[in-house]
Formats: C-alpha cells, sequence, structure tokens
C-alpha cells in the first residue's frame, strides 16, 4: 500500500477536507496514473451528500469523489502492454467490471450484470473502498484506462470521461445524426456537451433551458434553436416536434410536459438522475407510440471512441479551472446552475 492525498467528505453532507488514504501497490497490468485534473460531475455532490441513498447498496465514507480523471502515466507493472510512462491518460466513472459476462463481453462493462466497480463509493473485488480522482493519483487496471486526445488540452478533456461519455452514448444508440430533430434539456455540464457532440453529429439541435439566460452560449455551442421552459408557450410551441430529447435535468419536473414534445415513435432518454421515483402518464406513451428510456455512461471502447471522435472534431469542454481548496464553493454554484459549464480541478494546487 501507499499514501495518497486528496480530499474527501468525512460524513454525508460534511463539506469535503484534505484526506490522507492508501492506494494499492500496482499490480501487473496497473497502471499508475498522476492525476493532473478532475472534473466536477453533479454525481460527486449526489453521492458526497447521499441522495442516492434509495438506490446504492451503501454509501462509503470517507468519500473521494471524482470520475472525470485526466492525467499522466508515472509507472507500469511489469504485464502492461497499452500504456508507457508520460502517456497522456483518462479514467472515468468505473475502474473494473467481471469482465466475463455477456455485456462487458460486448463493451458494455456499465452495464456489468455481475458487478460495475464504481471509480469511488464502491468497493473493488476484494471488497477494499475505491476512491476517486479528487486526489494526487491513482492505480488502475489498463484495461479500464482511456487514451486521451493527443492535440487538445488536457484540463478541457477531463470531462468528456463522464459527462462526454453520458452524451455521446445515448446520441449514437438513437442514432442522432442528419435528419433528425433531438433537443437537450438543462444546459449544464452533461447539457452543453450534447449540444456540442449532436450538432457534430449532424442533427438539429435545441437546446430546452429553465431561462433564455443561456442563450447566446447555447448558440455558440452549437445549438439551432434555445427556449425557455419557464414561459409555457414553449410547450405548446414545440408539441410533438422531436426524434429524440435528452433529459440531463437532475430536479423534479414535469416530466409529461417534456414527453409531449416528442413525435409519433419518438424517445426521451433520461440521463440527469433525480432522487425521487419519477411520475408518467400512461397516455402521453401510448397516444403517439412514445418511449421513455433511460442512458449510463459508456462502455470502454464507446468511451474511446468518443475521446477520439472529439480529437477528430476538436471538440473540449467549457471549463472554469479551479484550485481543489474552493470545491466546496465550486458543489454550491454547480447546485445554482452557476458553472459555464464544468469546473475542473488542477491538482497542483493540492
Ligand atoms: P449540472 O451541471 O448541474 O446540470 C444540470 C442542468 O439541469 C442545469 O445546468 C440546469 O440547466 C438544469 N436544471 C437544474 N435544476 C433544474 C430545475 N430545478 N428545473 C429544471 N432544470 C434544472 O449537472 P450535470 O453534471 O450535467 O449532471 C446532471 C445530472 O445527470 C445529475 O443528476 C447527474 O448525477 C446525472 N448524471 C448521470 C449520468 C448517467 O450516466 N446517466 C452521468 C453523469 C451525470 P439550465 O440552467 O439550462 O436550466
Ligand atoms: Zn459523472
Ligand atoms: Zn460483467
Amino acid at each position: 500500500m501507499s499514501e495518497s492525498k486528496g480530499y474527501a467528505a468525512l460524513i454525508a453532507k460534511a463539506a469535503l477536507i484534505p484526506y490522507t488514504f492508501e492506494r494499492r501497490e500496482p499490480r501487473a497490468h496497473d497502471v499508475i496514473i498522476e492525476i493532473k485534473y478532475c472534473g466536477i460531475c453533479h454525481t460527486d455532490i449526489h453521492q458526497a451528500r447521499n441522495e442516492w441513498n434509495d438506490y446504492l447498496p451503501e454509501s462509503i465514507f470517507p468519500m473521494v469523489p471524482g470520475h472525470e480523471i485526466a492525467g499522466v502515466v508515472t509507472a507500469i507493472g511489469s504485464g502492461v502492454t497499452k500504456y508507457k510512462v508520460g502517456d497522456k491518460v483518462g479514467v472515468g466513472c468505473f475502474v473494473d467490471s467481471c469482465r466475463t459476462c455477456p455485456e462487458c463481453r460486448s463493451g458494455l462493462e456499465q452495464y456489468c450484470t455481475v458487478r460495475t466497480v464504481w471509480t469511488y463509493n464502491a468497493r473493488d473485488h476484494e471488497g477494499v473502498p475505491t476512491y476517486g480522482g479528487y486526489s494526487d493519483r491513482i492505480v488502475v487496471d489498463e484495461n479500464y484506462v482511456l487514451r486521451m486526445p493527443q492535440a487538445l488540452p488536457l484540463d478541457a478533456c477531463a470531462p468528456l470521461l463522464c459527462a462526454g461519455i453520458t452524451l455521446y452514448s445515448p446520441l449514437r444508440h438513437w442514432q442522432a445524426g442528419p435528419g433528425k430533430k433531438v433537443a437537450i434539456v438543462g444546459l449544464g455540464g452533461l447539457g452543453h456537451m450534447g449540444v456540442k457532440l449532436a450538432h457534430a453529429l449532424g442533427a438539429e439541435v435545441t437546446v430546452l433551458s429553465q431561462s433564455l439566460k443561456k442563450q447566446a452560449d447555447g448558440k455558440r455551442l452549437g445549438a439551432d434553436h434555445f427556449y425557455a421552459t419557464s414561459d409555457p408557450e414553449t410547450f405548446e410551441r414545440l408539441k410533438g416536434s422531436f426524434d429524440l430529447i435528452v433529459n440531463t435535468v437532475s430536479a423534479q419536473i414535469d416530466w409529461n410536459q417534456y414527453l409531449a414534445l416528442l413525435k409519433v415513435g419518438g424517445t426521451m432518454v433520461l440521463v440527469g438522475l433525480p432522487e425521487k421515483n419519477i411520475p408518467v402518464g400512461a397516455f402521453v406513451l401510448t397516444s403517439a407510440r412514445r418511449t421513455l428510456a433511460g442512458s449510463q455512461i459508456g462502455g470502454i471502447r464507446e468511451t474511446q471512441e468518443m475521446l477520439d471522435f472529439c480529437g477528430k472534431h476538436g471538440i473540449t469542454c467549457d471549463i472554469e479551472v479551479i484550485p481543489i481548496q474552493k470545491i466546496n464553493d465550486a458543489f454550491e454554484r454547480v447546485l445554482k446552475s452557476d458553472v459555464r459549464y464544468r469546473f475542473v480541478i488542477d491538482m497542483a494546487s493540492l
């Protein structure tokens, strides 16, 4: 074991404070990564505040959050073949899975039916708690490590590892592309990547945001249209408009109102994760053969495909870089939707 430094919530809802903990010694297939940057995902807040205790088997404190990890390889185990010292690499929301179930075999490790080992707030196969990227380094099996776009800045690519893939995967699965009308609900960390990616895939993109405050940004990011959901007229005007809606909102909203914006046969995909169950009427689905679906990040293969796609198209996240000492303020600002559009921690500040 060797010592690692980071920031942790010692108990649920506590402010994050400096924390020292142990990481495993590298095994034959492990890569040691010096973490340079880590994005702040809304999920980090949900988990540090234990808002998902209805859905998770347990929450593990002290918790070192962070699953948008970008860094540089500093050492490799004797059996590592994919990476070498000095490589720019990333780690997303999980660091292992069973590797043998049909989902793992087909590259859908995020839906492993045995056990996906999440990057933090989870236990590895030995039962040892995992600790995330608000820290100086991490030890990860090479099969769960990603190669970062070489020509793009590492800080602005860190959030691709969760926000990027969480939008890329449903956009690809439900075939966002030329001739498709796609709406992104919520212009936050996930939403702003949804706009960039759907635009790059060739879809006609509409942003549905609470107000028009972010309209100029939305257009700059690639949106063709922008509407405020606080204006009831929006829901009248856009009824039956979209092939695909990707909903990134984590609060309770009127889900039926949004479903009604789908065309016949359209799909609304939930990626936002509200604390409580969501009420949905049957008629809004049956009357137009609509589908309500969900999607969770993406597998290793698809995450690498997304990173390569971003490298090719020059797509990065819009970020505000902060020192780790500002982490608790950053959490508060995310809760107020006051971030353009992702906070990224500069780990040199640790
Ligand atoms: P975020 O940056 O806070 O963005 C959420 C956006 O939702 C806000 O920017 C805001 O957009 C909108 N919003 C917030 N409160 C709202 C309200 N009361 N009513 C309507 N809209 C509201 O969060 P994020 O990091 O993008 O994450 C969003 C959600 O996705 C979280 O629940 C997170 O846990 C979840 N998540 C899921 C996955 C997955 O795999 N499925 C992966 C990552 C994250 P406007 O200002 O434009 O209205
Ligand atoms: Zn996330
Ligand atoms: Zn599996």
